[in-house]
C-alpha cells in the first residue's frame, strides 16, 4: 500500500476513521504534480557528514545547504513553484506604480481574503511591524492563541505586551485534540476584564498555530473569539500564514464542513475577522512576499504611509512585479483540494510511521511539521545537556537530514540573579516539510533515518556549548558532544 494513504486519513475529530481516499480499493494519495525541473541533491557518506558537522561546530544552522540531503529546517520560502507560477514570473510588470502585476495580486488576495485594503510587504514580519507600530502603544496588551516569534518581537518592539492564551490541551505533547491550536476563550474574557478593553488594541489568532507543528484552529473558535472581540470593540486579526492548511483541517474535522469547498471555508474564516497579516512564504507557495489586509479605511491610510517610508510604494511594497505574480498564482493553487489532501496526508504519514515505530512526537501531527519530543526520545540526557541538539546532530550524521532544535538551545536562558542556565519547558526537534518539494520515497527515507537513530538512542549522549552569543544564540553557537558519536 502506498505510504501517503494510511487506512484512516483522519486520526482525530468527527471524521476520524473516515476514508478520504479516492476509491474503494484505497488507491494511493499521490503527489498531484509531475516533475518538470529537478534540483539534484548530494549524497554524502557518514564520514563526510561527521566532518561537515564538526566544522559547523555541531550547529545545523552553520551547515552548507548543499551538504544536506533532506532539508527540514523550515517550510518558509522553500516551496517549489509550479509551471504556472514560473510563467507568471515572466509576465511580471515592473512598473513602479500601478503595475498590471499589482492589480492581479490585489484581485487574487481580495478574492480569497475579502478585506477592503491590501498592503503588500516583502514578508510576513514587515506586515507585522507596520500593523503593530500603527496600533500598539506602551501599556497595551495583545492576546493570541500563540504568537509566532516575529509577531511577539514586533509587538514588544512597539512597547506592548504579547500574551499567549492557548487551550490547556495545546500544551501537552502527547494529548490528542482535533483543534489543538484553539484559543482559550474563557482566558481571553478574563484578560479583557483584568486589563480593560481600551488597553487591547488588537487580538490575533494564528492559523494554523505554529506550536506543535501547525495545530489547527476550529471555525467555532474563530467565531467565538471574533464575537468576544466585537462585544468589546477590539479589532480581531488572523495571522493567516497557513490559512489553507487550517481550512482543510476544518473540512476534515469539524462538523458541517465535510462537503464545503476549502476556498469557501477560507472565505468564511476571514469573514469573521477585521484584517490579517500574511507571509506568502508559507501558504502563498512563493519564495518571498507577504501582505497586510484590513477593512479599516483610516488605518489603511496610516499603514500605507509607513509602508512608503520603509517598504516601498503601495502597489509593490518591497516586492518585484514578478513576485506579486508568483504569489497571486500560488494563493489559488494552495487551495486546490488535491494538493491539500496530498500535503496533509504526507505529513500525517510521517507522523504515523514514527509513532508506530515508538518514536515520541507531538500528537497529532500538524499541517506543516512533525515535532520529535527529544526529552522522551533521550530521557537519559538532562535538559541542560541539550537533548534536542544531540538529536539534530544525530539525524544529520545518520542520514543528512536537517531539523531544528526547539528547546533549551533556542529558549533556555541564564537566570539574571543566579547566572544559572534555566532550561526550556519542552525539548523538541521540528521536522518542517517544504511544500511540493520532497517525494513520498524521500519521506520514507526520512522515516528510516529517524527510526535508525531511535534504535541506537541509548548510545546517544548530551552536548555542551563551547561558544554562544548573548541573544538568539541558536543561530551562531558552537557545541561539543559529551560522548563518543558513532562514526
Ligand atoms: C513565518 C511566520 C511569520 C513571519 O513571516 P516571515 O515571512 O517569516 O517574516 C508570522 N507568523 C507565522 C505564524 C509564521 O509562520
Amino acid at each position: 500500500m502506498n505510504p501517503v494513504n494510511p487506512p484512516n486519513s483522519a486520526d482525530v475529530g468527527p471524521a476520524a476513521g473516515r476514508d478520504t481516499g479516492l476509491s474503494a480499493r484505497r488507491r494511493p494519495i499521490i503527489e498531484p504534480f509531475k516533475i518538470k525541473v529537478v534540483e539534484p541533491i548530494k549524497l554524502t557518506t557518514r564520514e563526510e557528514r561527521v566532518a561537515h558537522l564538526k566544522k559547523a561546530g555541531y550547529n545545523a544552522f552553520k551547515l552548507r545547504a548543499e551538504d544536506v540531503l533532506i532539508d527540514l529546517l523550515t517550510d518558509s520560502g522553500t516551496s517549489a513553484m509550479s509551471a504556472d507560477q514560473w510563467a507568471a514570473v515572466m509576465r511580471g510588470d515592473e512598473a513602479y506604480a500601478g503595475s498590471k502585476s499589482w492589480y492581479r495580486f490585489e484581485s487574487a488576495v481580495k478574492g480569497i481574503f475579502g478585506f477592503r485594503h491590501v498592503i503588500p510587504t516583502h514578508q510576513g514580519r514587515a506586515a507585522e511591524r507596520i500593523l503593530f507600530t500603527t496600533v500598539c502603544r506602551p501599556g497595551h496588551v495583545v492576546p493570541s492563541n500563540t504568537h509566532f516569534d516575529t509577531t511577539r518581537a514586533n509587538i514588544e518592539a512597539a512597547g506592548a505586551e504579547a500574551v499567549d492564551l492557548p487551550i490547556p490541551e495545546g500544551l501537552v505533547p502527547a494529548q490528542m485534540h482535533p483543534f489543538k491550536g484553539n484559543l482559550d476563550v474563557g482566558r481571553l474574557e478574563a484578560l479583557i476584564e483584568e486589563v480593560g478593553a481600551e488597553r487591547i488594541p488588537i487580538c490575533m489568532l494564528t492559523v494554523t498555530n505554529n506550536t506543535g507543528g501547525g495545530q489547527p484552529v476550529s471555525m467555532a473558535n474563530i467565531r467565538a473569539v471574533g464575537e468576544v472581540c466585537r462585544k468589546h470593540g477590539i479589532p480581531f486579526y488572523l495571522d493567516a500564514c497557513r490559512f489553507a492548511e487550517n481550512a482543510f483541517f476544518i473540512k476534515e474535522r469539524e462538523e458541517g464542513y465535510a462537503d464545503r469547498p476549502v476556498r469557501e471555508i477560507a472565505r468564511e474564516m476571514f469573514s469573521l475577522a477585521d484584517g490579517c497579516t500574511m507571509s506568502a512564504k508559507k501558504d502563498g507557495l512563493a519564495n518571498i512576499g507577504g501582505f497586510l489586509a484590513t477593512n479599516d479605511d483610516a488605518l489603511a491610510r496610516q499603514e500605507e504611509n509607513l509602508l512608503i517610508l520603509t517598504e516601498g510604494f503601495p502597489t509593490y511594497g518591497g516586492l518585484a512585479g514578478r513576485d506579486l505574480e508568483a504569489i497571486a498564482v500560488g494563493l489559488e493553487e494552495v487551495l486546490h483540494e488535491d494538493y491539500l489532501t496530498y500535503r496533509i496526508a504526507s505529513v500525517r504519514w510521517l507522523g504515523r510511521h514514527l509513532t508506530e515505530g515508538g518514536v515520541p512526537i507531538v500528537q497529532p501531527p500538524g499541517g506543516h511539521a512533525v515535532y520529535l519530543d527529544a526529552a522522551a526520545f533521550l530521557p537519559h540526557v538532562p535538559p541542560l545537556q541539550l537533548p534536542g541538539q544531540a538529536l539534530v546532530a544525530e539525524l544529520y550524521v545518520e542520514g543528512g537530514v536537517r531539523g531544528v532544535e526547539i528547546g533549551t538551545v533556542m529558549f533556555g536562558h541564564r537566570d539574571p540573579e543566579t547566572g544559572e542556565e534555566v532550561p526550556s519547558r519542552m525539548e523538541l526537534v521540528r521536522l518542517a516539510i517544504p511544500r511540493r518539494v520532497y517525494t513520498e520515497s524521500q519521506i520514507d527515507y526520512l522515516v528510516d533515518v529517524v527510526l535508525d537513530v531511535w534504535d541506537r538512542r541509548e548510545g546517544i549522549g548530551g552536548f555542551r556549548f563551547v561558544e554562544q552569543a548573548p541573544v538568539l544564540r541558536h543561530f551562531t553557537a558552537r557545541f561539543e558532544p559529551l560522548y563518543e558519536m558513532k562514526t
